[in-house]
């Protein structure tokens, strides 16, 4: 996912460029993405690259009702500004440019070459997009509080009785705890 935007940058006000993502993988921190598709949209202002995405994915995890491996899909749409190092091709930055690089996230830098990376800016887009508690379906049904089945795979009758009998067992030995103590 990175794209040399020279010719685009020495190119007209306004001048755009269409890209298509197809089916790429990227690793960020401890999660990784695959089927990663969508289009890419580069805009030419006056002093940046105008990049618009928008873009599904899949990553893996575990769901957090019945902790089976989870195929969760993620879908971003985001619009950033990158910045060039490399103030020749663009008119009007060298101004700007004399503030250094320290006022620029460096994921929204291009670089000295011209390269347009987008893989940091997609990862911390795609990593915020997955569900704090992911599911392996909506419909999970979970693990059984009582006996410990998952009950996507074998229905258990404890629905019935929603007090936990070890609970019962417990709450006899207090009674009578209570008994000697006195
Ligand atoms: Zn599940
Ligand atoms: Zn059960």
């Amino acid at each position: 996912m990175i794209y040399n935007v020279a010719g685009l940058m020495s190119g007209e006000l306004g001048e755009s460029r269409q890209h298509e993502i197809e089916n790429e993988r990227l690793a960020f921190g401890e999660s990784s993405f695959t089927e990663i598709s969508g289009p890419v949209r580069m805009i030419r202002t006056d002093r940046t690259v105008l990049v618009t995405v928008d873009i599904e994915a899949v990553t893996h995890d575990t769901c957090s009702r019945c902790l089976e491996p989870a195929t969760v899909n993620v879908s971003v749409a985001l619009e950033e500004e990158f910045t060039p190092k490399n103030a020749d091709l663009m008119d009007g930055l060298n101004g700007h440019s004399q503030d250094g690089d320290d006022c620029f996230d460096p994921a929204l830098l291009i670089d000295e070459q011209n390269f347009l990376d987008l893989s940091e800016v997609l990862g911390q887009a795609l990593t915020g997009a997955i569900r704090i508690a992911p599911l392996c379906m909506d419909a999970c049904l979970g693990i059984c509080p009582v006996c410990a089945v998952n009950r996507n795979e074998i229905q258990c009758s404890c629905a019935e009785s929603p007090i936990d009998p070890r609970w019962k067992v417990l709450a006899g030995l207090t009674e009578r705890g209570a008994e000697f103590s006195s």
